[in-house]
């Protein structure tokens, strides 16, 4: 039983998904783009099985927001970094967090779960 639970966590690893953000969420994201800084938003993995298709039962969105970047030996005191492969907006590199922050997920209203 365990291993088979395993075996389809292996095969829905590779179906990721990129969920739909809540409207406060597309504002902050469009207001730092325009400041010329980057944003990265979590893509969640398809889980078999879950509740919710749009955040696989995490109930929350996650947003970064980055100031420095892309470089390629962070040194920043005290700060989160990211790597990011670059897209073709966004360059491939090492990114200063600046923040994180979480959205409640638009299908399911983050309803907090115990894990
Ligand atoms: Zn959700």
């Amino acid at each position: 039983m365990a291993v088979d639970q395993f075996q389809d966590s292996e095969t829905v690893e590779k179906v990721m998904v990129t969920p739909y953000l809540p409207v406060a969420a597309m504002s902050e994201i469009q207001s730092w783009l325009s400041q010329g800084f980057a944003v990265f938003h979590r893509v969640v993995p398809q889980v078999n099985g879950a509740g919710c298709k749009n955040c696989g039962d995490l109930g929350v969105l996650y947003v970064t927001k980055c100031k420095i970047g892309p470089i390629s030996s962070p040194r920043y005191a005290n700060k989160s970094i990211v790597w990011f492969d670059g897209d073709g907006r966004a360059g491939k590199g090492w990114y200063v967090i600046d923040e994180t922050i979480a959205y409640d997920c638009t299908n399911c209203s983050g309803a907090d779960r115990v894990v």
